[in-house]
């Protein structure tokens, strides 16, 4: 069995007798290696880790002595236990594995169906003693990358098969992302990275299709045009120009809902596509919002600027209109609202000797997550009952060096915009479930990590959830994940297999923002969630008006009949916690109970 450090001799081959030492996740062969002449191993490449599964110890030995002595560079473990292998494929620290068929009473192939299952990715190549011309066929089909006879597995065909797979899988995985990274370009403006006409247009057409299918929904369009953005182009520069579009852009994005399109289709154009925003006053109200934060000075170190913002609005309730048309028509409604508005909005100097501060956030963003910034911080949930604490929800804080501390509802918009949400995601699972894992006396309580529809959508997110699960060891009964529902969980069947998957394994799903986002029913009724979140929004409105208290009683009464628990969220006193107490929340979470901690403070507190 491979230890920690360890001695193998196999004189039978005459091919290995050196120490091979195991520090973490690195496999590293002793300065002390095997002599390399010319006959020996090829050309050496970069270091390729190599798992070798092989229940026969003594073949397992000579695989590792025929790897290393083919190629230099590989750097070999053996393991023989079938579920240890598992885990060591799903851990990340192999670029490859080869794999016998037979391995004790279970197979290789069978070791390769649950790997890929559990989004394992990397080339697996299966070794056969058999001659059935069968295997061959059955290996491909079950996810094998490669298949080799044991027979045929010489030093310099295994080493050669293993570099080339690895090769291959990674100038593939290098094609596919320059695809996506194409798309992505011919979709999006370089300057904002906000969607660019030509997929506005699409997102237009999808809405039309939607709105075709459920008659009595509608969407809004925004076409907003900046006043006083000429000058500043002209007078101050094109650097300085582009910087106030960024700004723009950044909040535009921050001032609508994740499911909103924010397009730029000129200049200094942009249009805003409203999902599920078919009345008037709804779409009039946010375009004001819209305007008062765009018309806020834009800070740009030594100096702010300001510009104004003129917005038509066209509300669609009808699918029989095209994209073109209905464009149009918020274009005119935009440009006479621009006749109209003579009020001396343009350009607006002020000097300031402000520190010269980042536009953009998206950059900053991704250095922060490869430095490890973005945290997890933890806020308590109790019972409604008796004020045990029963969980924690995993909320992400960043801390920038310049800007300081900045919210979610920054730069969870900035992840959602950029595609970073898929790691910022990955990193809170393994950020969150690392930390439940190690409290101490507590093995019941629960770690809540919110996840976005499109961090679910990733084909990552499998193996995000299950390398969190594994990497800290943590009960998946103990892992909740909670799903917002201020973005769209469109029907998608994928999402659904992968979320029944994960819940079937005992992760609980949670929906969070109960009640305030897309078609409450229709997810609870899809979603088998065991817990329902609603917000501090509901419960403040619930208290100012009868209706919406009716609402809110009626909310957890609809959560509870559907078998899920129902936390109050944002209970600041006691009257807060009396109210939701009668409307017959079962748990609670809220400043009163503690704010988000750092980790070690709740570790504190938790023992
Ligand atoms: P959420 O998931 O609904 O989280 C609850 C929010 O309510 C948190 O805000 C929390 O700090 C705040 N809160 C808790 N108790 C009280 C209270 O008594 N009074 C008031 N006024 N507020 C309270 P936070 O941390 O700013 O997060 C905002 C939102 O950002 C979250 O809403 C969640 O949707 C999103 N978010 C946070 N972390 C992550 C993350 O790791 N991933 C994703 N996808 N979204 C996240
Ligand atoms: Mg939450
Ligand atoms: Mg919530």
């Amino acid at each position: 069995m491979v230890g920690d450090a360890f001695q193998i001799g196999l004189a039978a081959t005459g091919a290995c007798t050196h120490e091979v030492r195991m520090e973490g996740s690195e496999i590293r062969p002793a300065p002390t290696g095997r002599p390399k002449s010319d006959g020996e191993a090829g050309a050496v490449g970069p270091e390729i880790a190599v798992l070798v599964v092989e229940d026969d110890p003594a073949y397992g030995c000579l695989i590792r002595a025929q790897l290393m002595s083919g190629d230099a560079a590989l750097l070999v473990r053996v393991e023989e236990d079938f579920e240890q292998a598992l885990a060591l494929l799903c851990s990340g620290r192999f670029q490859v594995a080869t794999i016998d068929h037979q391995l004790g009473s279970n197979t290789g192939l069978e070791l390769i169906e649950l790997a890929r299952e559990r989004g394992v990715e990397i080339p697996l190549v299966l070794l056969t003693g058999s001659d059935d011309p069968n295997i061959e066929r059955e290996a491909v089909e079950g996810g094998a990358s490669d298949f080799l006879a044991k027979s045929e597995a010489t030093a310099r065909l295994l080493a050669r098969t293993v570099r080339f797979n690895v090769q291959r899988h990674a100038a593939s995985a290098a094609l596919a992302q320059r695809e996506q990274q194409a798309r992505h370009r011919a979709l999006h403006d370089p300057l904002t990275g906000l969607p660019n006409r030509a997929m506005l247009d699409e997102e237009v057409a999808n809405a039309l299709n939607r709105l075709h299918a459920e008659a009595g929904s509608g969407f809004s369009l925004l076409y907003m045009d900046l006043d006083g953005f000429k000058p500043i182009n002209d007078q101050r520069g094109h650097a300085v120009g582009d910087a106030v579009l960024v700004e723009v852009a950044q909040r535009l994005r921050g001032s609508v809902r994740a499911a909103d399109c924010v397009s730029r289709v000129g200049g200094d154009e942009f249009v805003i596509l409203l999902a599920q925003c078919a009345h008037e006053v709804d779409a009039n109200r946010i375009g004001d919002a819209i305007q008062t934060a765009v018309e806020v000075p834009i800070d740009l170190g030594e100096e702010s600027l300001r510009v104004g913002l003129s917005i038509g609005i066209n509300v669609v309730t009808d699918a029989d209109a095209s994209p073109a048309d209905l464009l149009s028509a918020a274009d005119a409604a935009m440009y006479s609202r621009k006749q109209e508005r003579k009020d001396g909005v343009g350009i607006g100097l002020v000097r300031t000797n402000a520190k010269s501060r980042e536009v953009s956030l998206d950059g900053r963003l991704r250095g922060a997550l490869q430095a490890g910034l973005v945290v997890p911080h933890f806020q308590p949930i109790v019972t409604a009952a008796s004020s045990d604490v029963v969980g924690f929800e995993a909320l992400a804080r960043w801390t920038d060096d310049e800007l300081g501390q900045i919210s979610p509802a920054q730069f969870i918009p900035a992840a959602l915009r950029t595609g970073l949400i898929v790691e910022l995601g990955r990193q809170m699972l393994l950020g969150a479930c690392g930390w439940a894992s190690r409290i101490p006396g507590k093995s019941l309580v629960s770690v809540s990590v919110n996840v976005s529809a499109d961090h679910v959508r990733s084909p990552m997110f499998d193996t995000h959830v299950r390398e969190a699960l594994s990497v800290s060891g943590l009960d998946p009964r103990r892992l909740q994940l909670e799903l917002t529902e201020q973005v769209e969980w469109e029907h998608d069947e994928t999402i659904d297999a992968r979320l029944g998957a994960l819940r079937d394994d005992g992760v609980c799903l949670v929906l969070d923002d109960f009640g305030t986002g897309y078609s409450t029913a229709e997810v609870l009724a899809r979603f088998p969630v065991t817990a329902v979140k609603l917000s501090r929004g509901l419960l403040v409105g619930a208290q100012a008006s009868p209706r919406r208290e009716c609402m809110y009683g009626g909310l957890v009464a609809l959560g509870r009949r559907m078998g899920a628990s129902v936390t109050a969220e944002g209970i600041e006193t006691a009257e807060d916690q009396a109210f939701v107490q009668r409307a017959g929340a079962t748990h609670i979470q809220g400043f009163m109970f503690g704010r988000p901690m750092a980790a070690p403070d709740v570790l504190t507190k938790a023992a």
